[in-house]
């Protein structure tokens, strides 16, 4: 049947139509332990001195376009390399849209181990790319084999890999990131926005491969809520890509509180060293109940299996804790579930609920 004139049927792209929307769950009063924030808000005495460093902004004005102040900040602060340049997005999403927008052709491929970050798939597709994901091995770890003769098959254009990987935590080997860096056509982007909680990062090496870029964020250190993301590479790279970005696309609010946030970045820090440790605690206390298998992370978050997954995620809700089911993608993360690591009673929470939804037998009470 024809679709209807002047119908979204009629007009938008069937990539678009085909895809499904980034969904977040609303979390109501529940526990949030399902998207990767920093559990711990500012002190009181902070968060003064934050609104008063605001008040000098004149919001009738459009903010610096080039972000300058922040983006001196920002290298100094997290060690970008003199001669690398800096790009900087609203939330790295943005960045990784740009990217795509800028090396996208009908026929090129972006390419990604999987399971891996969603955003590379939907944003590959909506710039109007072929987008191909490569298995992971068994254990979640690289599959060099595989990875290289699918570069040498498909060229891809962007090599996309998540250092830690969101969502299986695991830390993939450096050396295999560096055959493949090596071995790929076109550009491959680390994106380590896990970066607070591991000692691995590939930003002071940027400069040394002419295809190497290095994709950071602000929001799992504690700043989710500003949408600040930064892109460390070549100079040539980088103002190609730059074209793409609409103009003031970093607000003047994220701007001044990104720069005030990193006057104070010891006590992220400090939170930072904090969930490493309670990851390390809730690792072991999950890894420990009969039934359920962790992956060791190197993220703010772990992966785990257990039998009737959606089940246990709808039992763990009933009892106030909101985590993430991965268990409707299927395939390596059938029955897995992903939860972040939270405060130490909200960890506590967590695992009390969820020994309570296995003692149950997984079922949701009140349902059977
Ligand atoms: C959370 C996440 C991002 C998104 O970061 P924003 O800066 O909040 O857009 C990017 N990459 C990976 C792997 C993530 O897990």
């Amino acid at each position: 049947m024809k679709p209807e004139a002047k119908s979204p049927q009629a007009w938008i792209r069937p990539q678009i139509r085909a895809l499904t929307a980034y969904h977040v769950p609303d979390p109501g009063d529940l526990v949030k332990l399902d998207a990767m924030e920093n559990p711990w808000p500012w002190p009181g005495d902070l968060t003064d001195a934050w609104l008063e460093s605001l008040r000098g902004l004149e919001l009738n004005r459009y903010p610096d376009p080039g972000a300058r102040e922040l983006s001196e900040h920002l290298r100094a602060s997290m060690g970008v390399p003199d001669d690398a340049a800096l790009l900087l997005g609203n939330g790295s999403d943005e960045l990784i849209q740009m990217l795509a927008l800028s090396l996208a052709e009908p026929g090129r491929v972006i390419m990604a181990p999987e399971p891996t970050f969603v955003m590379y798939r939907l944003i590959a597709t909506v710039a109007g790319c072929d987008y191909r994901g490569v298995p992971l091995a068994q254990d979640f770890s690289l599959d060099r084999g595989a990875m290289l003769a699918a570069i040498e098959r498909h060229r891809p254009a962007i090599l996309f890999l998540a250092w830690p990987n969101n969502p299986t935590g695991t830390l993939f080997d450096a050396g295999v990131i560096e055959q493949l860096i090596e071995a790929a056509p076109g550009l491959v982007v680390i994106d380590e926005a896990y970066a607070p909680f591991t000692d691995a990062s590939l930003l002071p090496r940027v400069g040394e491969f002419p295809n190497l870029l290095v994709l950071r964020t602000v929001s799992k250190m504690g700043l989710a809520g500003l949408r600040l993301g930064y892109l460390a590479g070549p100079r040539d790279w980088l103002a190609e890509i730059d074209k793409t970005r609409l103009p003031y696309n970093i607000n003047a609010l994220t701007q001044a509180s990104a720069l005030f946030a990193l006057r104070h970045r010891a006590l992220l820090d400090e939170q930072a060293r904090r969930i490493r440790e309670q990851r390390d605690r809730l690792f072991s206390a999950l890894a420990a109940l009969p039934g359920v298998t962790a992956w060791p992370s190197e993220a703010n978050f772990i992966l785990f299996r257990v039998a009737g997954a959606d089940a246990v995620f709808a039992g763990l809700r009933e009892r106030g804790v909101l985590i993430k089911n991965l268990s409707p993608a299927g395939g390596a993360l059938a029955d897995c579930l992903r939860v972040t690591v939270g405060t130490g009673e909200e960890n506590a929470r967590f695992l009390d609920a969820l020994r309570g939804v296995l003692a149950d037998g997984g079922l949701p009470r009140g349902r059977g």
